[in-house]
């Protein structure tokens, strides 16, 4: 709107300085041109008079007869005391009157004068000029033109400024309210998208047409509610992932809990074999909870602060931890590393990522297989690779594993004692520090993770 209005105030304006300036300078050249020939045809007039020693009406109008006819209106000729001496008025002409223009004083005083106005549909000219003889002034000559001829064309030339001024601010009237209309009309179809995206239509998309500033809004605003759908999705699925995974245990909690009450008779070997189960179960919910919140405070970005740390010592200290269990399942566990390799984190993060992807193999290999880690220095990236030889990975859900709650097999990984929630963290542990996971399956059958973080200054590179 205030666009509009400060358009419509700036095409006034010109439209005004159209229709005024131009008629100003013509009428100023107008005044300049009548100046010049008025007064030169009162020299021709003094010139002829110049040789007479005193002015009468006979001597006068024998030398005026001489001049060439001029075409003004009235010629003038008065003695010092500005009695008329000639007068070319036919009707009623002044002689013997005394005239007291101020051109005609301003004459007797020794002065040319030029006056000009324009009035009435006319251009009213005047000149004087004092009359001499040997530097005595003898009498003045006075020269009136009415012109309506240049007065006609410089009213035509208005006119025609008027009619052009009115055809533009017809025109610009025109074009500014369709224009606004158009512009009103799809900045109103954006608000609509955008009330209907606020309240909670995600899928709705502004419609665009175009490539200009409104179109480029649109775009923006279009691809905003793209992400806002992708991560509404994501939050849905994860809110009934999350319950789901919940309802799972707590259904054998209270299962478990029932068939305590309700078994008549039941014998101490069975209810603690049932309560063991309950205590299990709790182990889960508490796993799950657990790795809930650390996906949460990922989430929020709150990260403890990072220091560089050797990566070294916390694979170490994994490793024996990881044997135990290794031991317990036969898989025959195994690690390589190089020292040096510092990368920015805090020491349990580390070993929480390290821990996840041993466990993993661990667990998901057959007994008697083998799992291998490795820690490198490489191309400025600390790489942490973990092997095995187990099922691997069906090619299909590669691209989802680090999903949250994603399983190849659901089954399988519950009764392992898995979260869906081992791999998600991993790799958003690793993204805040600015590396990078990558899940793939070994040639020679088994999955392979590996792990790349920046090496910080200081670490050593091969
Ligand atoms: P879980 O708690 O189920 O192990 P993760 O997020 O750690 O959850 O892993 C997601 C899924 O990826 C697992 O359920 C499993 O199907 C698959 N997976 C992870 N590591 C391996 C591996 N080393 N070999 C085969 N499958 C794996």
């Amino acid at each position: 709107m205030k666009f509009c209005v400060s358009y419509i105030i700036i095409i006034a304006a010109v439209l005004l300085l159209l229709n005024t300036y131009p008629l100003l300078v013509s009428q100023d050249l107008v005044f300049r041109s009548k100046e010049a020939t008025l007064q030169s045809s009162v020299s021709v007039m003094v010139y002829s008079l110049s040789g007479l020693e005193q002015l009468d009406e006979e001597n006068v109008s024998a030398a005026m007869a001489v001049v060439e006819d001029t075409g003004l209106s009235r010629i003038l000729v008065t003695d010092t005391a500005g009695k008329v001496l000639y007068d070319t008025r036919e009707t009623g002409d002044a002689l013997g009157e005394y005239v007291l223009y101020t051109e005609v004083v301003q004459a007797l005083l020794g002065n040319d004068a030029f006056t000009c106005s324009y009035r009435d549909d006319a251009f009213r000219s005047r000149a004087t000029s004092p009359v001499l003889y040997q530097n005595q002034i003898i009498g003045a000559v006075y020269a009136y033109e009415y012109d309506t001829e240049q007065a006609a064309l410089l009213e035509g030339l208005q006119a025609n400024l008027l009619r052009l001024s009115a055809v533009i601010a017809v025109v610009v009237l025109l074009l500014s309210g369709v224009l606004s209309v158009l512009l009103t009309q799809r900045i109103r179809s954006l608000l609509t998208a955008i009330r209907k995206v606020r309240e909670g239509d995600y899928s709705h998309r502004a419609e665009i047409t175009g490539k200009d500033e409104v179109a480029q809004i649109g775009q923006a605003f279009n691809s905003l509610s793209d992400r806002l759908e992708t991560t509404e999705a994501a939050r849905r699925r994860f809110v009934s992932d999350a319950s789901h995974e919940l309802k799972t245990p707590l259904a054998a909690i209270r299962l478990l809990a029932d068939s305590i009450l309700q078994t008549d008779n039941i014998d101490w070997e069975t209810t603690r074999e049932f309560v063991a189960d309950i205590g299990q179960e709790v182990d889960r919910l508490s796993r799950i909870t657990e790795d809930l919140l650390r996906l949460t405070r990922l989430d929020n970005g709150v990260m403890e602060q990072a220091d560089a740390v050797d990566v070294l010592p916390i694979l170490e200290q994994v490793m024996r931890m990881m044997s135990l269990v290794a031991q317990e399942k036969s898989v025959d566990l195994t690690y390589e590393a190089a020292e040096g390799c510092l990368v920015v984190g805090t020491r349990d993060e580390i070993h929480q990522v390290i821990y996840n992807l041993t466990d993993n193999a661990v667990k998901y290999s057959a007994s008697g297989s083998s799992v291998q880690v490795s820690l490198h220095p490489v191309d400025g990236q600390a790489e942490l690779k973990v092997a095995d030889n187990g099922a691997g990975i069906p090619e299909e859900d590669l691209p989802r594993i680090f999903e949250r709650f994603y399983r190849v097999d659901k089954a399988r990984s519950r009764a392992a004692g898995g979260t869906g929630l081992g791999l998600a963290i991993v790799s958003d542990t690793i993204r805040r520090r600015g590396g990078t996971v990558e899940a793939a399956n070994r040639p020679e059958g088994g999955a392979v993770f590996t792990v790349r973080w920046p090496l910080v200054e200081g670490g050593r590179s091969e």
